[in-house]
Parts: structure tokens; sequence; C-alpha cells
């Protein structure tokens, strides 16, 4: 598959927190975890991300393993983006600026911004900075320059907690479609059980270890 992870286990203190988890998922599917405020989402994210070492388990995507026993392969080369809630943008840069962070590869860069400004509609403020958008909007430009990275697996922790409900399901809705156009692979974190379900190919739910 795609995407494997097998026997993934992480104690905290020794304390186990992820125990024996397990999931595959195919190229350009949504995977959505639930489970109870403290039951490991987060840290499952950061552990896929990189940010946690000291796991157990394996790892592989597209091909190549990100960890397993003997091999854990660094944070920035895994190809794998993170959005947090509280996501940040680089208050100096404008949201142009701020996509084309993203986007390492010079190769028609000009290009693939413009596609992701006009993706996100987003080209006419193209030139405003963060304070002058709205939450709604800032939310926009922090998926749209996760997207414009191309990684492998996107991962995403309560992406749109912070956001009023009518804005939230039009926000994910035009989110989905454009990940679903560039083929990009999501593990969604979410305690919102119908949002699992309204969203996602697979759901799978962390219980709480203690
Ligand atoms: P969730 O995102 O599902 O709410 P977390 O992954 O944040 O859960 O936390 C899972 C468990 O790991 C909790 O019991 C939490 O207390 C513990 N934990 C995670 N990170 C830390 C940390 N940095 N310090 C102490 N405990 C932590
Ligand atoms: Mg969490």
């Amino acid at each position: 598959m795609y995407l494997d992870i097998k026997n993934l286990s992480f104690k905290y203190d020794q304390i186990n927190i992820i125990d024996s988890f397990n999931m595959s998922a195919p190229k350009g599917s949504i995977t959505t975890i639930i489970g109870e405020s403290g039951s490991g989402k987060s840290t499952l994210l950061r552990i896929l991300a990189g940010l946690n070492n000291s796991q157990t388990g394996i790892f592989t995507l597209d091909n190549q393993i990100v960890f397993n026993e003997y091999k854990n392969v660094e944070t920035h080369k895994r190809k794998i983006g993170l959005v947090f809630q509280d996501y940040t943008l680089f208050p100096h840069l404008n949201i142009e600026q701020n996509i084309a962070f993203g986007i390492h590869s010079k190769h028609k860069k000009k290009e693939r911004i413009q596609s992701i400004l006009k993706m996100v509609e987003l080209e006419n403020d193209a030139h405003k900075y963060p304070y002058e958008c709205s939450g709604g909007m800032q939310q926009r430009v922090a998926l749209a320059r996760a997207i414009a990275n191309q990684p492998k697996l996107l991962l995403l922790d309560e992406p749109f907690s912070n956001l009023d409900q009518d804005l939230k399901i039009r926000l994910r809705d035009q989110f989905i479609s454009w990940a679903k156009q560039e083929e990009i692979t999501l593990i969604w974190v979410t305690h919102d059980m119908e949002e699992a379900y309204a969203i996602s190919n697979q759901v799978i739910e962390l219980i709480k270890k203690i």
C-alpha cells in the first residue's frame, strides 16, 4: 500500500501512549483519527512527522522506509506536512510569499504559485499581509501553503476547530477538493465523529490508555 504503519508503539514516561497501532492507506485517500482527548491523536501525528522520536514499529510511505528498527528519516526529509489548529503564517510575508515559502523546487515556481492562489481563490488577496486577513482566510493560506509543498502525506490536527460551524464546513469541503485535485494523502485528526464519517475513506479510533 502507499502508506503502511505496523506495530507502532510509543511510551511517555514509561506509559504506553500509542500501543501497537496499525494502518494502511492508498494514495489520495483520507483517513480520520478519532478518540477522546488524551488518547494520543496529536502524539501519533507528531511521531509520523518526525517531531517525536523513540517510537518502535515500521512506517513506509511511497515505497520508502520512513522509520524502522534501523532507520529514521529526518523530519525535513520526510515530505510530510503538518497543519495545526493554531496555524502560523509568517507575519512579515504577504499571502503570496507565505505560499511561495513552501515551494522548494525552482522549476515553474511562479506558475505553481499562481495556480495554487487560483485554486484557493486568493488571487485577489495575494498581496495582503496576515494581519489584514480574517482567521478563516489565514487558515486557508496555511492549508494552501501545505498543499503547495506537495507533501507525500499531509497531517491535519483538528485544523478547523477555531472556526465557526458554517465557515468550518465550507473551508473543509473546499480543502478536500483541493487535496483530491493534487492527489494528496491525508490523515485528519478530529474529535468530531460526524465530521470523521462525512469526509473519510476510513476512520480509526484511538482508545485512551490511562
Ligand atoms: P490527544 O491529541 O488525543 O488529545 P495527546 O497525543 O496530546 O492526545 O496526548 C496523549 C497522552 O500523552 C496524554 O496522556 C498526554 O498527557 C501525554 N503527553 C503527550 N505529550 C506530552 C508531553 N509533552 N508531556 C506530558 N505528557 C504528554
Ligand atoms: Mg490533540
